[in-house]
């Protein structure tokens, strides 16, 4: 009885934060067992150039779940943020991303490999990641990370000698997002990029827009300032032959394929004449 009298006033004041954080406390203990159970996989998305053909592909983690199925990372990514598990699964995605180099010289395009904030934080973030590039023998120049306006903007000076070093190795660097955060020009101009991502926000305008002016003067930053564009989300004809006529190089999309699991992406670029 006063059980259920508990229940009842807790429903009444904060149903909903007591459901989030049970919820919560569900993931967490969720992931400390996809840890240690492998229960995470890397999917790879293809991206093309303006001829079509494949010069990349971005790995995005999914968590397979034995009993719930695949978990979206947007379910899971911020909780792992918030307790830390982030930097164990973070180790696990480059670690995989990288064995998957080692075995597919085949694949001669570039992959992306995201990073989060915390991740990118640890003071450690460099000298590991090299460890683990050392051990899997693999050649930096066909790797990108990206990060994000939030991981980049915490500490701009850590960052930008960060960003500096990751460069000096070879190892290339994407803004991902850009455009949805709140980086202004003056910090972009002082960070050490090779790309940016432009998000999909504004790649959905093309649809009823032939030349949006956000999208425009992206790329025409990206330009001037001697970076590689990339569009995110592309989905349809339409907005591949207008953003090939604004000469955005780049595109990843539904348009042209879906995220899929590691055999069905070598399907896929096998299917692919040789690039060179
Ligand atoms: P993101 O890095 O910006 O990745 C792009 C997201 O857009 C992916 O969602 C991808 O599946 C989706 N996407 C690509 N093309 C299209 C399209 O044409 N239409 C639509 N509707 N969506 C498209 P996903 O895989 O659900 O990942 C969401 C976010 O989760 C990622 O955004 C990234 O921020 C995060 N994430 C994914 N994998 C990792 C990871 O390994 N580590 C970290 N730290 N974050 C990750
Ligand atoms: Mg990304
Ligand atoms: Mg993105
Ligand atoms: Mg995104």
């Amino acid at each position: 009885k006063a059980k259920q009298n508990n229940r009842g006033r807790f429903l009444i004041y904060q149903p909903q934060m007591d459901e989030e954080v049970s919820e919560k406390l569900n993931i967490t203990t969720g992931l400390r067992q996809a840890l240690s159970n492998n229960e995470f996989e890397l999917y790879y998305q293809a991206q093309y150039n303006q001829a079509e053909q494949i010069v990349g592909a971005e790995a995005l983690i999914r968590w397979i779940h034995p009993e719930k199925g695949m978990i979206p990372p947007f379910k899971f990514i911020p909780i792992a943020e918030e307790t830390g598990l982030i930097n164990q699964i973070g180790d696990w995605v480059l670690k995989t991303g990288f064995e998957f180099l080692a075995n597919n010289p085949n694949f001669r395009g570039n992959l992306s490999l995201n990073v989060s904030a915390w991740q990118f934080a640890r003071p450690d973030f460099v000298p590991s990641m090299l460890a683990m590039i050392s051990e899997a023998q693999i050649d930096v120049t066909q790797i990108t990370l990206e990060v994000t306006e939030s991981a980049v903007l915490t500490d701009i000076t850590e960052t930008i000698k960060k960003l500096s070093e990751i460069r000096s190795l070879g190892i290339k660097v994407a803004l991902d997002d850009f455009g949805t955060g709140y980086s202004s020009l003056a910090y972009l101009k002082n960070l050490p990029l090779d790309i940016l991502k432009i998000d999909k926000t504004f790649i959905d305008e093309l649809e009823t827009n032939d030349r949006p002016p956000l999208l425009e003067s992206m790329l025409s930053i990206g330009h001037h300032m001697g970076l590689k564009v990339v569009a995110e989300g592309v989905e349809t004809q339409l907005q591949l032959a207008r953003l090939i006529q604004m000469k955005c190089p780049v595109f990843q999309g539904y348009y042209f394929a879906k995220p899929v699991p590691k055999a069905e992406f070598l399907t896929l670029i096998n299917q692919e004449k040789a690039i060179s």
